[in-house]
């Protein structure tokens, strides 16, 4: 399946993590028409890159999922309310109107004639009765049912995916579902409330480096185990999984499954320091074990993500390190979380 490079390639939430770094990766390709949309002001884009076209657009609304449509053979929707544990725990309503975004885009590509069309759910989808143990319970995709997904944004996920696979069989819109385990990498949200396990454990020791604090704080006891994928498998996986022909949802992650406090000792060892744990048992910690069973994605594309934890947090603790140093110093190119979202979804 390959399509022009001067076909119109539409990404959603391109001003946020993943969305900025696949119109990155999208333009380094040679492709020439992107259209690259996020709610949010260009100032507060991750990433923004001058050759494409970009739009600050409120994708809630059904007239602006139809303009950022019209013309487009492929869209990529990354949009999305989303977060941390700390965050999904404590905006269930806000992840759950991301509903908006999808049902709209997916109304709009099939109304412009979009050739295909790309959706990012999550591992929050799988059931949480599956994930209580702390020995990382690799989830297949048939784990997502019977259905009991992360209260407030895995049941929207869940629901979402599911549209997709029906405007496929009712309207033959050619849908691809990707599940992401937990994505880290440069150019992702490190504070702010939004960051994820690998960046707020990155920012925590280089916050205690410079400052000369011998204390880190982890939210649970540290046990429970996650595997994380590096930004570019991420990217990788899109790609591959957007022109295959793969129908139903699939797990895009690593295998690779540590606990917190495993993911804190590889970070600490890259700093070079060692600090005294304090764990706040009463923090939000989502399920106890997850990792991804990669058994489908090698059986179909002969590949999975493979870069090691290790390499990518070294990128991701440098990166992070000069974002630190940079706000710190007023300078301009901080990513800059100013949770801008809730204001505008309930106006
Ligand atoms: P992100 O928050 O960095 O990016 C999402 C972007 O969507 C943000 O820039 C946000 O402003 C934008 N957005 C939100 N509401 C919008 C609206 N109404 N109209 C237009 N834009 C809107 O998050 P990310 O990590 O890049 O995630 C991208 C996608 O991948 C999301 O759908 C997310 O649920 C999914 N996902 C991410 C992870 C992860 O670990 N990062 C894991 C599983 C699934």
């Amino acid at each position: 399946m390959s399509f022009g490079k001067n076909k119109t390639i539409v990404v959603t939430g391109a001003g946020g993590f993943i969305g900025g770094s696949l119109v990155a990766a999208l333009r380094k390709q040679g492709h020439t028409a992107i259209r690259a949309v996020d709610v949010k002001p260009f100032p507060h884009w991750y990433q923004r890159f001058d050759d494409v076209e970009n739009l600050s657009l409120d994708l809630n609304l059904k007239e602006n999922c139809d303009t950022v449509t019209r013309g487009a053979s492929e869209v990529y929707n990354l949009a999305a309310n989303m977060g941390g544990m700390g965050f999904i725990e404590h905006n269930k309503a806000l992840c759950m109107l991301s509903v908006l975004i999808n049902t709209h885009m997916l109304q709009a590509a099939v109304k412009h004639g979009v050739q295909r069309f790309f959706y990012s759910s999550s591992a929050c989808v799988y059931n949480g009765d599956k994930q209580k143990t702390f020995e990382a319970p690799s989830l297949k995709e048939e784990d997502a049912y019977p259905a009991l997904a992360e209260d407030g944004y895995g049941w929207e996920k869940l629901f979402s995916e599911r549209m997709c696979r029906h405007f496929r069989e009712d309207f033959g819109l050619e849908t691809r579902v990707a599940r992401f385990h937990n994505v880290y990498g440069p150019w992702g949200t490190w504070y702010g409330g939004r960051e994820k396990a690998p960046a707020a454990i990155c920012r925590k020791v280089v916050e205690a480096k410079l400052a000369g604090k011998h204390q880190i704080e982890i939210w649970g006891s540290g046990e429970q185990t996650r595997s994380f994928m590096f930004i570019d498998d991420c990217i990788k996986g899109i790609d591959l999984i957007f022109r295959s022909g793969i129908m139903e949802p699939i797990n895009l992650g690593s295998s690779e499954a540590v606990t917190i406090n495993q993911l804190v000792d590889i970070v600490e060892d890259i700093a070079g320091i060692k600090l005294a744990r304090k764990y706040d048992l009463n923090a939000p910690k989502g399920v106890n074990g997850r990792n991804s069973d990669n058994t489908l994605i090698q059986r179909y594309l002969h590949w999975e993500p493979d870069t090691t934890l290790r390499a990518g947090l070294e990128k991701t603790y440098a990166w992070i390190h000069d974002q630190y140093l940079a706000r710190e110093r007023g300078e301009a190119g901080v990513v800059r979380d100013d949770n801008l979202h809730e204001d505008k979804v309930l106006q």
